[in-house]
């Protein structure tokens, strides 16, 4: 049985804003500049003190934690307890134009880059959003760049517009059961009509997050097959197109955690998807998705860090709070010092995250910098929620205290959309200039 303390603890409201220490001011430096509060930062719920983060970032981060407020812990675990997608909070991101953040604004986006969309995607996890909260709009907020880069004028007007104004919710279907992480083997076939006026598509996708939801599906889909073509990476081809229940059969995947956000199998043969709906010209499909791939590590490792900063306040909250042989748990180090070890990791994590993300918009080459702040945060993250679970002993796996609900989820951003062994090949082969090992 959890104890009353404990319980209470695990429903926490946000706790009051830390005092400021301001002491020993280096020379010259003004009282003002110093004003932060360095003291229990990790308690502090939403804290917006990273003297790091620009104007621009700090001010989506006081909006999006405003919006985020209104959905607690406690709405979390009963979403992901009843299965069911959280379209309030979309709903809630949509009225204020968020799911159009990094969209042009002549579509009623908000025109920002991605580091302000990995703010917003922290923010949402950190909530206690976790995983279910970043995932119930990831697609929205950033997955539709193949057509802000490549779509045609009129196909931006057809797709963007409801998108951003939350009006349509969009799946994206890459992953197959044979291929893994080897996308280059993909097999479902899309064959153009004799008229040219639409494909025909067969095949069967896996892992297919919001499918259930979603009206519209981004499709990576063979035209050529594999053994016509020079190079694997051609013979691809994207599609955008509405996702016809008539013809494409769904169905959910029991899964471990993120219950609030469902993934699918999906199997269709005979479906019609018009020539109109094709994005870029026929076989270059890879190269429009690959442009997009840098960006989802940066604002996956953002959710997972997210998660990893929710479940550090936890523990320390907890292990302040909670007593055993008359004094806190958190006054033994061997509770104490895998708390700070986690902080400074995530810390770690975060910095690399906004690295990548300021040189992914500026233009610069970001892969090793996007892949290794996924890997980080989401070890980093991993780590902490497990600390965190054991922190709170028996507790911990109590599903009122919330952690046992992290660490479910946690696990995904270590898995996809790319894995920790994937990304070690990349920096071995790429930074250390060693042979491909695979
Ligand atoms: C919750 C969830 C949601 C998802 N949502 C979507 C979605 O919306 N759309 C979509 O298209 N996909 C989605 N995916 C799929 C996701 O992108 C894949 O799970 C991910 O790419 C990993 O694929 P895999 O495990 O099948 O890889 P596999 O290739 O089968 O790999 C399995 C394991 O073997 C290891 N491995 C494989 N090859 C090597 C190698 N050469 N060297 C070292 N290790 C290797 C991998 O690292 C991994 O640990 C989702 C997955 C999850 C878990």
């Amino acid at each position: 049985m959890s104890s009353p303390l404990a319980r209470t603890i695990g429903r926490l409201r946000p706790p009051p804003r830390p005092t400021l220490l301001v002491a020993h001011l280096p020379h010259r430096q003004t009282q003002a500049q110093a004003l932060r509060p360095i003291h229990a930062r990790a308690l502090d719920y939403l804290q917006n003190e990273n003297e790091d983060w620009t104007a621009s970032q700090r001010s989506v981060r006081d909006a999006i934690s405003k919006i985020c407020t209104d959905f607690p812990d406690a709405y979390w675990a009963d979403l992901d307890a009843k299965k069911q997608f959280p379209t309030e909070l979309s709903s809630a991101l949509a009225r204020d134009g968020w799911l159009g953040i990094c969209m042009p604004q002549k579509y009623g986006g908000k025109g920002l880059g991605i580091s302000q969309a990995a703010v917003m995607m922290q923010t949402i996890s950190e909530s206690g959003g976790g995983m279910s909260g970043a995932s119930s709009v990831h697609m929205n907020v950033f997955s539709l760049e193949p057509v802000v880069k490549f779509g045609t004028e009129a196909q931006k007007q057809r797709w963007l517009k409801p998108l951003i104004a939350g009006q349509e919710r969009a799946c994206f279907g890459v992953t197959e059961p044979n291929t893994g992480l080897d996308t280059l083997k993909l097999q479902s076939r899309a064959v153009r009509s004799e008229t040219g006026d639409h494909y025909t598509l067969s095949g069967q996708k896996i892992w297919i997050s919001t499918a259930q939801q979603a009206q519209k599906i981004l499709m990576l889909v063979r035209t050529t097959p594999l053994s016509e073509v020079k190079k694997p990476s051609q013979g691809l081809s994207l599609f955008y197109t509405t996702l016809d229940r008539s013809a494409v059969q769904i169905r959910e995947i029991p899964k471990m955690g993120r219950g609030a956000v469902d993934t699918n199998e999906l199997f269709f043969e005979k479906f019609r998807v018009p020539a109109e709906d094709l994005i870029g010209g026929e076989n270059d499909g890879f190269k429009m998705i690959m442009h997009g791939m840098n960006a989802e590590r940066i604002l996956i490792g953002a959710e997972a860090l997210g998660l990893g900063f929710a479940a550090l306040r936890r523990a320390a909250l907890y292990s302040r709070e909670q007593e055993s042989f008359g004094r806190a748990i958190g006054s033994n180090q061997g509770v104490q010092h895998p708390l700070a070890d986690s902080w400074m990791k995530l810390e770690a994590a975060r910095l690399m995250i906004y690295k990548a993300a300021r040189m992914f918009d500026e233009g610069h080459e970001s892969g090793e910098f996007a892949n290794a702040a996924k890997y980080l945060a989401a070890e980093a993250a991993f780590e902490c929620c497990e600390r965190a679970i054991l922190t709170h002993g028996q507790d911990g796996i109590d599903r009122d205290m919330h952690v046992e609900r992290y660490l479910r989820e946690v696990f995904i951003p270590r898995i996809a959309p790319v894995s920790r062994e994937m990304i070690c090949n990349y920096i071995g082969q790429r930074v250390l200039g060693l042979p491909k090992s695979y």
